[in-house]
């Protein structure tokens, strides 16, 4: 059982609760001092940093969102002076206008530790070779990864994204050994392999991939596709980037830094927290950052805590996959849909999780459309045996989501591979707003 600070990673509850209430009551009272929008809201909130006596005394904290940090664009939620911020990350703004972070250099410090911490758990240390294709640059995925695998004594190979065939070249040329991206990406570096011939040809023995949802049945083909163990990473720009939670051996959920953050589990609809146990949206409180402290922040994602025991020895908390973000879930004809559940349906089915999802309106009603890659081996297929299998796929999406769409089988290779975060939803209905 490897650990990188095993101190911190083992800690009894009871330490760690401790340790999390005074570095807690830091954080408030910093971020009434430093910061304009915390101090106005938790005076009309009528609460004092003072006031936050124990772990519980935390719900009675407004809540920071997406929107505060767009209204504060660039500079104005962070707490230090700017000489004081050695680097600064912006969200890839999937969903809309960017957002700005920054880190003092004892920031970037800890965010090295969670990485190092996560490498470390699942056995990569300073004889890997860790092939970085994680986008360098505003994202946090490259640099975050970066400095962590640097910190392990790895030899860290930063790649970056893109130029697959030169991809391939430097995981065999460069004899990587564990590979870091997103799991789309690393879905087509494994397509792309085998159409390279170089199936059992490469180094890589580990993987670790977030920044984008996934589900299992994508983790086990990943396994196969590449030949290796893949481990998941759970971040985001606006707590600190990925590393907030990480896996262990055990591939059940990853373990929230606990000592860095307080994770939460609240009811999007009433705003009220739920039990660890009980699915809901992540609330996430920095406990250590300097330069860009957040305190309730609301991350849209959707999953849930537990606190049972893990047989890694770890007493963090682990989180599920998050299933998807509150606004990545789709709303087709009253019908909540969420990518997540349609890759699970398809790789059930036996299809690569290579598919494009459309939604229109037609005549006041939402049309939904699912285009789905068929296989090489199914390319000479006839045509009743493809009109049976778009029956199959519509007959279990129907029992699964609730809702029929149309499923068009396309060839193989033709829907778009993404080299970051996958583009599966394409929503077209507002050009009729
Ligand atoms: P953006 O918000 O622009 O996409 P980020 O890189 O900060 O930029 O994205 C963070 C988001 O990515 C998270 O809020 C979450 O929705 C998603 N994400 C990150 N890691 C994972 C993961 N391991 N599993 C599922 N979703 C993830
Ligand atoms: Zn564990």
């Amino acid at each position: 059982m490897k650990f990188w600070n095993r101190e911190k990673e083992t800690m009894p509850r009871e330490e760690l609760e401790k340790l999390q209430l005074s570095r807690l009551r830091e954080t408030v009272k910093r971020v009434y001092e430093k910061v304009p929008i915390y101090r106005e809201r938790m005076d009309a909130a009528g609460i004092r940093p003072e006031d936050v006596r124990s772990l519980s005394d935390l719900s009675r904290l407004p809540f920071t969102v997406k929107k505060d940090l767009r209204d504060t664009y660039p500079y104005g939620m962070f707490a230090v002076p700017m000489t004081d911020v050695v680097r600064l990350h912006a969200s890839s703004g999937t969903t809309g206008k960017p957002i700005v972070v920054g880190y003092t250099q004892k920031d970037l410090d800890d965010w090295s530790e969670m990485i190092a911490r996560q490498l470390t758990a699942v056995g990569i240390g300073k004889d890997d070779f860790i092939h970085v294709a994680f986008g360098y640059g505003l994202f946090t995925g490259g640099f975050g990864i970066h400095t962590g695998a640097e910190k392990v004594g790895a030899t860290v190979i930063p790649v970056s994204t893109g130029n697959t065939a030169r991809q391939l070249s430097i995981l065999t040329d460069f004899g990587s050994t564990a590979l870091c991206c997103t799991p789309s990406y690393a879905m087509y570096l494994a397509e792309s392999a085998k159409n390279a011939g170089l199936t059992g040809k490469l180094s890589l023995r580990a993987g670790i991939f977030g920044a984008e949802p996934w589900t299992e049945e994508m983790r086990r083909e990943i396994e196969a596709g590449l030949g290796i163990k893949a481990y998941d990473i759970y971040g985001l720009t606006e707590v600190m980037g990925p590393g907030v939670s990480y896996e262990c051996p055990e591939q059940k959920g990853m373990h929230v830094n606990e000592d860095y953050f307080i994770v939460e589990v609240i009811d999007p609809e009433t705003e009220q927290p739920l039990p660890y146990g009980e699915k809901g949206e992540l609330v996430f409180t920095s406990l250590c950052k300097e330069a860009f402290p957040v305190v309730r922040y609301r991350t849209r994602d959707i999953g849930r805590v537990s606190c049972e025991k893990c047989a890694c020895g770890r007493t963090f908390v682990r989180m599920s996959k998050p299933m998807g973000r509150t606004d990545d879930m789709l709303i087709i004809r009253g019908v909540n849909v969420f990518p997540s559940q349609i890759e699970t349906v398809l790789i059930n089915l036996g299809y690569k999780p290579n598919y494009q999802i459309i939604v229109d309106r037609k005549n006041n009603l939402d049309t939904f459309e699912i285009k789905v890659e068929i296989g090489e081996e199914n390319f000479d297929d006839t045509v009743t045996a493809l009109v049976r299998k778009e029956k199959e796929i519509t007959a279990a999406m129907q029992s699964i989501l609730g809702i029929q769409p149309k499923i068009t089988l396309v060839n193989p290779r033709s829907i778009e591979r993404s080299e970051g975060k996958a583009k599966r939803v394409v929503d077209l209905r507002h050009l009729h707003d």
